[in-house]
């Protein structure tokens, strides 16, 4: 039913070049990985377009720590199990949270500046229990790490840095990965990629909806590319959806960190009426599903398409601790001392993915996950705030560790040939029709009867091409086929819990107290710990 490749290639007439590990993806998980294997082997980094393109570049709010003095890797355990709605790994929360605050500071003495008043300067955004979440520069946190990351790897004389390189499909023989073919997106050519170990950093799939806060980048290349493979994909369902985007006509859909809440921004309905407090005790730092369900009701109560962000009371201050806020902003003629901000919701950040353990390794020996491409099941079915920076972190470092170790096993694969012949199939709906078709059915309110007539419509898009390929239409492809699976999970599970809400299953079920897992050959579920 799924085609094995997404292009036609022959590989005995493709240029091929061999290293000891493949690391796609250049956010914080890719460049953390590299990095470190570059002391074991020859590393080749592939990236889609220029290195700094990632969802780790726009991160803003900050990354989370139990740092502060009233703080411990417990009660940040605490928060992250009770965000992630029951499904979170027990195992993979320890890790996040006791070895978080240790990398962390390896990061700091790299030459990542974080903001410091007295001591480093902690905020506290949704679902946290107590400030701990570093900043860099206000609101550009990401960009810093990014920075850090992307100065220190350019010293290694083994990491080959290959951008405009998109990895296209994984190349496996008797049941493991050992290499890839991938496009020069500027010359159109494709070449074979091999090595003892494949590790996939390759980020989230945001842009399968049309309203997101994820860079063109995030196509969810990584757990297409996998799930062709054969390896097993887990939590698709489970898709975060930012409460705050901003909502302009002419504006990009660019995020309002959560920060801003965690500093005393408000949220009003168009009417300017506060309405949090009706919906969640911890009104405007509730959780992130229940805020964004909140303001599309709120959106629905109304008919207008967007709610405003009142960030008056964090008075003058907001122009220091949120500077790329302000300027965006003031771009589009809004103060924010005394203007409101119009904002709706977006999706934001994917807790499926590549099934892995919690040391990167995937169900398909060979080939590794971190980062937002894998699903440790640390989120559960809700992620906590700014845990994200800190899970690339995390288990950046445990994937180069189990990959060093257990690649140098390995001896290379001779390289095989291998001539493959697709056929593209139907093209019907186009890549906006697609991201409509996910927003209204696979979006923050679901149901069967909608979720049903998206799969109808998503039977329609190609799962490969016949055409030349084109960096556009790989990515299109992997979309059709990660949005069939994202329908048919949230399918699956009729109930609502995290992110995943049922208008026909409104309550969570303790019979869903377990994960979907899914791959060409199986459709499972497993238990939650
Ligand atoms: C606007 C915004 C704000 C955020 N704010 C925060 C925050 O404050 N705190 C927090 O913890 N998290 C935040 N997040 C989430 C966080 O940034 C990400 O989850 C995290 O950075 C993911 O890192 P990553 O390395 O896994 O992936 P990414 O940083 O997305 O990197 C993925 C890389 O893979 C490359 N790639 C993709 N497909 C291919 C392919 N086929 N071939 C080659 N290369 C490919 C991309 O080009 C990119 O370089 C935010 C996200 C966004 C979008």
């Amino acid at each position: 039913m799924y085609p094995r490749y997404i292009v036609s290639f022959d590989t005995s007439c493709m240029p091929c070049h061999e290293y000891d590990y493949l690391v796609v993806g250049s956010g914080v998980a890719g460049l953390i990985t590299a990095t470190l294997l570059a002391d074991h082997g020859r590393v080749a980094l592939l990236s889609k377009e220029e290195l700094s393109e990632s969802n780790t570049q726009y991160a803003q709010g900050g990354i989370a720590a139990a740092i502060g003095p009233d703080d411990s890797p417990e009660l940040h355990y605490r928060d992250t199990i009770k965000a992630g709605a029951g499904l979170c790994s027990e195992e993979a929360v320890r890790i996040l949270a006791d070895e978080g605050p240790g990398y962390l500071y390896q990061l700091i003495e790299a030459g990542a500046v974080f903001d410091r008043t007295d001591g480093y300067s902690l905020t506290r955004e949704a679902a946290h229990s107590r400030n701990r979440i570093l900043h860099a520069k206000g609101d550009a946190t990401g960009a810093e790490i990014e920075r850090t990351l992307l100065c220190n790897i350019k010293r290694f004389d083994n990491i080959t840095i290959l951008p405009g390189i998109m990895a296209v499909d994984l190349l496996t023989d008797n049941g493991r990965c050992h290499g890839l073919i991938a496009l020069d997106t500027s010359s159109g050519g494709m070449s074979v990629y091999t090595a003892g170990a494949i590790i996939m950093a390759s980020g989230g799939a945001g842009q399968i909806y049309c309203r997101t806060t994820n860079p063109d980048v995030s196509t969810g290349d990584g757990a297409a590319m996998a799930f062709r493979a054969g390896a097993r994909l887990a939590d698709l369902e489970f898709f975060q959806f930012h409460p705050t985007a901003l909502y302009l006509p002419r504006a990009p859909m660019f995020l309002i960190s959560e920060a801003v809440r965690g500093e005393g921004g408000i949220l009003r309905n168009v009417r300017g009426e506060r309405f949090m407090p009706m919906y969640h005790q911890m009104a405007e730092l509730a959780p992130r599903d229940i805020v964004a369900r909140a303001i599309v009701n709120e959106m629905d109560k109304t008919g207008a398409d967007y709610v405003y962000l009142d960030l008056r009371p964090i008075g003058t201050r907001v122009t220091d601790r949120f500077p790329t806020i302000c300027l965006t902003c003031k771009q589009f003629g809004l103060d924010l001392t005394k203007d409101f901000i119009p904002v709706a919701p977006a999706a934001h950040y994917y807790m499926g993915g590549i099934l892995t353990d919690t040391c990167g390794r995937s169900s398909l020996p060979g080939l590794y996950a971190c980062g937002e491409a894998a699903c440790t099941m640390v989120h559960g079915a809700n992620r906590l705030a700014s845990n994200s920076l800190l899970e690339g972190l995390v288990f950046g470092h445990r994937c180069a560790a189990a990959v060093s170790e257990e690649s140098a096993r390995q001896p290379l694969l001779p390289h095989l040939s291998n001539k493959v012949e697709t056929s593209g199939g139907r093209q019907s709906v186009s890549v906006m029709d697609l991201k409509r078709l996910m927003w209204e059915a696979a979006g923050i309110i679901r149901c069967r009867q909608g979720l049903a007539n998206a799969e109808h419509g998503l039977n329609d898009m190609p799962l490969a091409s016949s055409a030349e390929p084109e960096r556009g239409m790989l990515e299109l492809v992997n979309m059709a086929l990660l949005a069939r699976l994202i329908v048919k999970a949230s399918l699956k599970r009729t109930e609502s819990r995290g992110a995943h809400f049922r208008l026909d299953y409104p309550y969570r079920s303790k019979e869903w107290q377990k994960h979907i897992v899914l791959s060409p050959e199986e459709e499972a579920e497993i238990d939650a710990n």
